[in-house]
This record gives structure tokens, sequence and C-alpha cells, in this order.
């Protein structure tokens, strides 16, 4: 069992907060995704998880152990990161083996690790080879063979997918996920893509500014974002916001068009909807219509709403130009609200 519990962590460079006052629990054999901009503090968060960093106030337990004042070497995990220490001297089996002799064990033992996690990479016909000659990629699958070997109860990932092309990374994440589910670990994996985030993960952490803002599944945090920075940081194209004003009987005015909304104790409020959750038609939000880009599958336009950006998924045999006026009903159901001044949901 190797539930991860992070308590009231936070951490300060000088005068710096980098991370404030972190709680999340992460389910044994779990999937968490930490996921977020550049400097929001995912690292920082899983190297105080790693012993690599000591947080400047919380506490970290690991399977029922309280980790914190313990060096890494003792807490059960094993890394993979962006700029993955794979030796170039060393063979791949020896790559492999290195944390495994580093622990003494018996030969017999290393070899069957070496091989099953070896095959489990597909990289078993490549032991032989020096590391120093192979593909961005294989050298990848021997860092994460090698975290593996170590059969740990926990891995820690920071963006190990970043140093790939685009159809490799596509390749590796979907192995990674089979292999990590297969190998029942607690994965903590660290990325700012997106993408990446909801395909991999059981959860996903969003980070703003050394804060969780909301940790939940994927298609939760897709749906309904609890606050308007997950709603705008996920999603490509993001979420559409329209300011939107109390209307009386229930209603909220949203671009000149009265819509159902929430009892809230405001006046004001901002409507939010994804560019896919609109159809085009008689009724809806009036919008102007400035580009028109056929996707194949779909066509996305951006229109113009009340002077801002308004994204809208449409069926690509829709036939619209630039310069054209459509209405944009809201599906009910996929319509959601924040609070302009917290930016959280209502
Ligand atoms: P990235 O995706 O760019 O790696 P991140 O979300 O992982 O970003 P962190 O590396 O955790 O971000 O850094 C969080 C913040 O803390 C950043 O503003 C960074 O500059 C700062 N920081 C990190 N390490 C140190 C350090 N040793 N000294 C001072 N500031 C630091």
């Amino acid at each position: 069992m190797a539930e991860i519990v992070i308590k009231k962590v936070a951490k300060s460079f000088g005068g710096f907060h980098a991370l404030h006052s972190i709680d999340l629990t992460i389910a044994d054999q779990e999937f968490m995704v930490l996921l977020g901009a550049s400097g929001c503090g995912k690292t920082t968060l899983l190297r105080i998880i790693a012993g690599l960093e000591t947080p400047s106030q919380g506490e970290v337990w690991i399977g029922g152990r309280r980790v914190d004042g313990l060096p890494p070497r003792e807490r059960g995990i094993a890394m993979v990161f962006q700029n993955y220490a794979v030796f170039p001297h060393l063979t791949v089996f020896e790559n492999i083996a290195f944390g495994l002799r580093m622990k003494k064990l018996p030969r017999q033992e290393i070899e069957r690790r070496v091989t099953r996690t070896a095959e489990l990479m597909h990289i078993e016909q490549l032991l032989k080879r020096y590391s120093g000659q192979l593909s961005g990629g294989q050298r990848q699958r021997v860092a994460v063979a090698r975290a593996l070997a170590m059969e740990p109860d926990v891995i820690l990932m920071d963006e190990p997918l970043s140093n790939l092309d685009a159809l490799l990374r596509l390749e590796m994440r979907a192995e990674l996920k089979g292999v990590l589910a297969a190998s029942k670990t607690t994965t903590i994996y660290v990325t700012h893509d997106q993408v990446e985030a909801m395909s991999l993960a059981d959860r996903i952490s969003v980070m703003n500014a050394g804060k969780i803002v909301q940790a939940a599944r994927p298609v939760e945090v897709y749906r309904n974002p609890a606050a308007r920075f997950v709603g705008s940081f996920i999603g490509n194209p993001p979420m559409n916001f329209i300011p939107a004003k109390r209307a009386g009987d229930g209603k909220w005015q949203v671009a000149g068009v009265a819509l159902d909304g929430p009892q809230a104790s405001r006046d004001r409020l901002e409507f939010a909807i994804r560019p896919e959750d609109v159809t085009v038609g008689a009724e809806g939000i009036p919008a102007t219509v400035r580009v028109v880009e056929p996707l194949g599958v779909h066509t996305l336009l951006t229109c113009e709403v009340e002077g801002a950006l308004f994204r809208a998924v449409v069926e690509s045999d829709l036939a619209v130009t630039p310069g054209d006026t459509l209405r944009l009903a809201p599906k009910p159901d996929r319509v959601r609200w924040f609070d302009p001044e917290s930016g959280m949901a209502v």
C-alpha cells in the first residue's frame, strides 16, 4: 500500500512563496498528474515528495509512514526526470541494473528484474548496447525501465516525455499508461501538457501560483472546472467567458440574451461555455464570425461577442464566411457560471 498524503506543505525560497499550504491525498496505485503552467510549483512539490527539497512547513506521508525527515533512498520511491540521466558509457543492461547493484541484490534477482522490465518497455533487444548509441526515445525507455526495476511503491516523473518528438511522445504515452497500470505503483507525473494530463491521469491536480486549484478526474476537470482558471487553462481552444448581469426571474442577461442561471448573491457573474457546447440556430447569443478554420472533422469559428473573442466548434458542412452573424445557443446543461471576483465556480 503506498498512499501518499501531503499535509499543509508550503515552500519558500527566500521571500518567494513557491507553494502555499498544499493538501493532497494520492490513493494507492493511483496515477496523479500535476498540471500547470511554467513556474506554478509542480516540480517543487514533486521534489519535496522525493526528498530532494525540504518543505518550509507541512508533512509528507508515504504508505502510512511520515517521510519528510527521511533521505530519498529511504522513501520507497523511484524517479524519472526530464533529463533522464542514463549513463552513456554503460550498456542498457547495466543502466537498468544500476540501482539494483547499489542495493546489493543477488545476481539472479538483478537479471530477473532487468529482463522483465526491459521486456515491458520493449527494449530487450537493446540490452547489450551502450546507452550513448540509443535514440532519445530508447534512452527514455531505459530511464523508465530503470525506475520500474527498483519495484518501487511510488514512481515520480517530471516531464519525462518532453524531449521526444510528437509521434514518439504519443507512442510512449500510450505505453507508459499500460505499463504503469500493470506495475501497480502509485505514480505522480508532472507536466504542463494538458493533453498528456488528460490522457494519462486517473486524477489531475491543476496548479496555479503555488496552489492546487482543483484535483479531480480528467472529465470532471474538463466539464466542471472549479475555477475560471481551470476552464481557461484546460481545453484547446479554452472555455468562452461572457460577463452576465442579473435580469430578474432567475434569468441572467448574457450578450443581450436572457438565460436561466443560478441563485447568487451577486448581481454580476461570468457565463462560461466550451466551444463545442453551442449550436447554431435561430436563437442564442449573437456572434460575428471573424475567422473560419475548417479542421476536417469539424470547423472552428473565431467570433466576436460584445467585443470579446468567442470560439465555436461547428459541423464542417456549415456554410459560413467571415463577417456573417450567427446565433449560438449554449447547451443548457453545459453552461457554467463563475464569480467574477473570486474566479470560483458558482
Ligand atoms: P516548470 O514547468 O517551468 O518546471 P514548475 O511548475 O515545475 O515549472 P517550479 O520549478 O516548481 O515550477 O518552481 C516554482 C517557482 O519557484 C518558480 O517561480 C521558480 O522560479 C521558483 N524556484 C524553484 N526553485 C527555486 C530555488 N532553488 N530558488 C529560488 N526559487 C526557486
